[in-house]
């Protein structure tokens, strides 16, 4: 025994003393009571009711038991789980090799891989161009929406390839190349020639440093191989200051010739199996969108074929812009719900001052208008895509022309303040990492800047109203299907009928002209098609109310406690 060594006596009495003080100050500090539980293994599509009746309404019925699997699916703990991970492992740019070749290469965490891939057997790129029918547009969206619940980052590359189909169309010859693969359900993350893969997903490059929304400024320039126009090979030189998901295997890209800005397809690889020079300088750092590779790009002499007519390269591309945008609110439609659906959660679970958060007067307020705002947000998103599905008909072709950047600004714009107010209701756990408030918080201003700001959107519905003044009639049309609803509604569309009709100051005035264009379109859903408590409610806080005002301050006569109970998903 060494001379520090405790003898066996002192070691007894030690062992005691330990555990009478065990006794005293158990080692289990406390119990874990009053918290919630993560909401995972639910049905996702089952659990949101506004979401099966606008399936419903809009012409996808049939779609019912599918969307009910896929719903299984995307509530599930696993399924969320990869969500979860490919925003912790963000993608990695590698632009050389070991041997300094360039290789313009992004890694991605396998969960992304995992995502993109079920998105794409699930058709949410393509099933509306392959199997066209009534309510396919309808049921499309409310795919997109559930997996935007699950991960919003992959999404871009999806929406970017299911819009490319409109703009390839505009090329027949190119059409009938590209668009089998394209609409394939096969993913092929392969860094190899198309020609070499059965699935081909497809980004747009558009944004120069010195111009975005203002595409006219591009300086990128296209030089012809032989023959100009239509189908022919040109040389891009220049770069694109936000090109996402540089991983895609073509690209729509903007670039000048001499007749003016013209569209043009470009593959990653050349067709000789060469690495065409579209090179990736950087990846951006987001705030949010972050499992999606942004990146900034040189084009040093790459190849490319012209889409469309020369010089008409915006009224190409903007084919595939109007895709972009209807999703873009189909994407804050699906944040404002899985915010929602996390506070629901949250409150339903927790106690304070002797009642369940869900049953404190205040809290049921906000909780009940947080739901509104994104009951609102679906009936006009699903009424857009409904009018995407009808586009033969000419009032529903001029409707989802102006009601796109009506619901894409409107809806986009209302989701930042929607996810911090759905954050503040789970407290301080809400601000964590550890938990999805943070990511949804970080995306919720995205939509709203890409594929048009907010302005730009105002300005889109001004011009849609100059150049084709019958989308005034087609809006007003859907507008007259609620009349004498609300005497509340009635008014509102007569104000606004009189405020379109004066032209002065009209850019000026454009947003708060939108505004109400919106909150129409919303209301008269509502009210004639969702349960009477929510239409009557969504008509007392959106449109008898005045001005600005937070979430939360719903009029006592609005029955607060049924909305919250047909919002709050079920685990
Ligand atoms: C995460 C992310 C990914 C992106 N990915 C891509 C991509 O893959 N491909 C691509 O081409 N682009 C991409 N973009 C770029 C995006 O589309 C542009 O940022 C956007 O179009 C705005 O352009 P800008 O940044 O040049 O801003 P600007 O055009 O300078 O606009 C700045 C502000 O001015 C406003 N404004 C502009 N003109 C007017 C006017 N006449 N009147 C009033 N207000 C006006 C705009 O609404 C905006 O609020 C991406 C952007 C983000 C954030």
């Amino acid at each position: 025994m060494n001379d520090n060594a405790l003898p066996p006596a002192s070691i007894g009495s030690f062992m005691d003393t330990t555990t009478a003080l065990r006794q005293r100050f158990p080692a289990s500090t406390h119990e874990v009571t009053n918290v919630a539980r993560e909401l995972v293994d639910y049905n996702m599509y089952r659990e949101d009711r506004a979401l099966v009746e606008a399936v419903r309404r809009e012409g996808a019925a049939w779609a019912d038991g599918a969307l009910a699997e896929f719903g299984a699916l995307a509530g599930s703990g696993e399924y969320l789980e990869l969500g979860v991970l490919a925003n912790r492992f963000p993608p990695e740019l590698d632009t050389h090799d070991r041997f300094g070749n360039r290789v313009d290469l992004v890694r991605f965490h396998p969960a992304y891989h995992a995502l993109m891939k079920s998105a794409v057997e699930h058709g949410l790129h393509s099933s509306p161009w392959t199997d066209p029918k009534p309510g396919a547009h309808v049921a499309r969206a409310a795919r997109f929406y559930l997996q935007t619940q699950v991960e919003a980052g992959h999404l871009c590359p999806i929406t970017m390839t299911f819009a490319s189909v409109p703009s390839l169309r505009t090329t027949p010859e190119f059409a009938g190349l590209w668009e089998p693969k394209v609409t394939a359900r096969v993913y092929d993350p392969r860094n190899v020639p198309a020609s070499a893969k059965q699935g081909l997903t497809i980004g747009m490059a558009m944004t120069e440093k010195q111009g975005g929304s203002d595409v006219r400024a591009n300086t990128t320039r296209a030089y012809p191989l032989a023959a100009e126009g239509t189908g022919q090979a040109y040389e891009l030189v220049g770069h694109k200051y936000f090109v996402s998901a540089p991983m895609c295997d073509a690209f729509l890209v903007l670039a000048q010739t001499d007749a003016g800005l013209s569209c043009f397809l470009l593959p990653r690889w050349r067709p000789d199996g060469s690495k065409n020079p579209l090179q990736v300088i950087r990846l951006k750092r987001k705030m949010g969108n972050v499992s999606n590779a942004s990146s900034e790009t040189e084009l040093r002499g790459a190849l490319a074929w012209m889409l469309g007519e020369p010089g008409h390269g915006v009224r190409t591309i903007i084919e595939m812009v109007a895709m972009t945008r209807f999703d873009c609110m189909v994407g804050s439609t699906a944040g404002q719900r899985a915010a929602a659906a996390q506070a629901l959660h949250h409150c339903a679970l927790r106690a304070a001052f002797g009642k369940r958060l869900a049953e404190q007067p205040l809290m049921r307020n906000v909780l009940a208008d947080l739901v509104l705002e994104h009951e609102g947000s679906l009936a006009l998103t699903m009424r857009v895509a409904r009018a995407l599905d009808a586009s033969a008909d000419p009032q529903e072709e001029l409707l989802a022309r102006v009601a796109t950047p009506i619901g894409k600004y409107w809806v986009c714009k209302r989701t930042p303040n929607h996810a911090y107010e759905a954050m503040e209701c789970i407290g301080g756990s809400g601000v964590m990492e550890d938990g999805p408030m943070p990511r949804l918080f970080r995306e919720s201003p995205v939509n709203a800047i890409w594929e048009g700001s907010g302005n730009i959107q105002c300005l889109d519905v001004l011009r849609a109203m100059r150049k084709s003044p019958p989308v005034v009639d087609a809006l007003f049309a859907e507008l007259a299907r609620a009349r004498g609803a609300s005497t509340a509604l009635d008014r509102w569309v007569t104000e606004l009928r009189r405020d379109l009709a004066d032209p002065s100051e009209v850019e000026f005035r454009a947003r708060g002209l939108v505004d109400r264009m919106a909150l129409a379109l919303q209301a008269a859903l509502l009210v004639q098609h969702a349960p009477p408590v929510i239409g009557d409610a969504f008509c007392a806080a959106r449109l008898a109310g005045a001005g600005a005002r937070n979430f939360g301050s719903l009029p006592a006569a609005v029955d607060a406690a049924a909305i919250v109970a047909r919002a709050t998903p079920h685990a």
